[in-house]
């Protein structure tokens, strides 16, 4: 049983918890996770089971015909996302409290990355590569 992993947005107003395990992080580089992010996500990923949301200011954008992304609607941080009828959910790793004892493990759609950085140095995988939990 691992412990459990606890998270908010910036203002506090959406919380959430974790009570199963969490997946090495994938970072995207897609263009709707660099514009509504401000630069490339980096996510982990648990059971939809395993996660608890509190408050009342979390806010769903339908993002593509297939996704969904997750934010405060009072600061207006990145939280999740989530696929629609998928089990799991994508967590953005910075909201995540304290320690995560996570690492960035691959990466994904570099082809749309932005030409002020470089890529981290991990293996560039497809989205059916990326295998839940
Ligand atoms: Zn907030
Ligand atoms: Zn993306």
């Amino acid at each position: 049983m691992s412990k459990a992993t606890h998270g908010s947005c910036l203002c506090g107003s959406t919380a959430y918890e974790v009570s199963g395990n969490l997946r090495p992080v994938c970072v995207c580089h897609c263009t709707q996770c660099r514009k509504s992010s401000g630069h490339y996500v980096a996510a982990t990923q648990c059971m939809m089971t395993d996660l608890k949301i509190h408050g009342e200011s979390l806010i769903w954008f339908k993002s593509s015909d297939i996704a969904e992304r997750g934010f405060c609607g009072t600061c207006g941080s990145n939280l999740f996302w989530r696929r629609a009828g998928a089990d799991h959910m994508s967590i953005f790793s910075g909201t995540i409290d304290g320690e995560t004892g996570l690492s960035i493990a691959s990466q994904l759609n570099v082809e749309s990355k932005g030409d002020y950085y470089t890529l981290p140095d991990v293996p560039v995988i497809s989205q059916d590569m990326l295998v839940p939990i």
